[in-house]
């Protein structure tokens, strides 16, 4: 289609995309690593990048871990010079939005999680207290003659991440929270199915959110990419320049959009989601500046 003329592949030279970007904004699966294995090549590719200069961060939607939890994932793939600060987490985004948003941290509010132990992890870390998460996982409410489920009326925020135990008692607790405690919804991440295995796409967090918009009739906060929340975050914390950042991921309604939608140039790689017949396709409407096949192509030329 014609939107794609501008897209250029990654070849000899890449030296003016690396001319042109201070930092590097890396998604993590597809990029970095697929599911528990280590994208080949990537531990040479980012020590040559961190030789030339670059700064990097690491940004995934996957909610399921806290940024603790996914500094110990680099280390044990061998990535040990990745500090936490660098990562970015959407359960991080999250305890991140909550803190800007001037939730009380003094207690006096609590948050109910649908999710796995990342989002409870950091939020921990600012002191705000939370129920639901793994602890609910085995709950079923009571729904004879006059059952009632009975909520926590401290809870202020209810926070929707991947969630492989959600259950209809989460689900419940959900809803009377936010209908009728008027807790405000939050979205770690919208993605619709994630590869939890390389055999076949699993339901993502789409399906958790979905199940609380269904039954709430609300849009929630969107914490994880592609909203703007991160590069604001990194803006205002690291003063980096916008239209010297370039964001790289796999995905082109989630990284790509996150890079077009907030002033990022924006590299497309075809090791993860998307295949290049997609991307080039007459259905796709989101542009990359680049795309390659995999970030090792920074220091490739064309005929190795
Ligand atoms: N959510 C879940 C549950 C996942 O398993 C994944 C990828 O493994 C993602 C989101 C997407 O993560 P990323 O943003 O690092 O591609
Ligand atoms: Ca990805």
């Amino acid at each position: 289609s014609l939107n794609m003329a501008n897209v250029l592949k990654l070849s000899d030279p890449q030296s003016q995309l690396l001319d042109n970007v201070d930092v590097f904004i890396f998604d993590c699966d597809g990029v970095i690593w697929r599911g528990d294995s280590l994208i080949d090549g990537i531990p040479e590719t980012l020590a040559k990048l961190r030789a030339a200069g670059k700064k990097m961060f690491f940004v995934t939607n996957n909610s399921t871990k806290s940024r603790a939890g996914y500094k110990k994932k680099f280390d044990g793939l061998g990535l040990t010079e990745i500090p936490a600060e660098e990562i970015f987490s959407s359960s991080f985004a999250a305890a991140a939005y909550l803190e800007q948003s001037k939730f009380p941290t003094d207690g006096s509010k609590k948050v109910y999680i649908i999710g796995e132990v990342g989002i409870g992890e950091e939020l921990d870390l600012i002191g705000i207290p939370h129920l639901g998460g793994p602890a609910d996982s085995e709950k079923a409410p009571d729904m004879g003659p006059g059952g009632r489920l009975e909520v926590d009326p401290d809870v202020g925020a209810v926070i929707v991440g991947f969630d492989r135990n959600v259950n209809y008692y989460k689900i419940q607790y959900a809803q009377l929270c936010i209908n009728e405690g008027g807790a405000e919804f939050i979205a770690t991440n919208l993605d619709a199915v994630t590869h939890l295995t390389d055999a076949q796409e699993w339901a993502g967090n789409g399906s958790m959110v979905g199940a609380i918009k269904g039954c709430t009739g609300q849009e929630p906060t969107l914490v994880g990419k592609p909203s703007p929340l991160m590069i604001d975050y990194l803006e205002s914390k690291y003063g980096v320049e916008r239209n010297r950042i370039c964001m790289v991921g796999d995905r082109l309604d989630t990284d790509v959009l996150f890079g077009t939608e907030n002033g990022l140039q924006s590299l497309l790689v075809l090791s993860g989601v998307t295949s290049e017949e997609k991307l080039l396709g007459p259905d796709n409407t989101i542009t990359p500046d680049y795309y390659a096949d995999d970030i090792n192509a920074f220091f490739q030329t064309e005929s190795e």
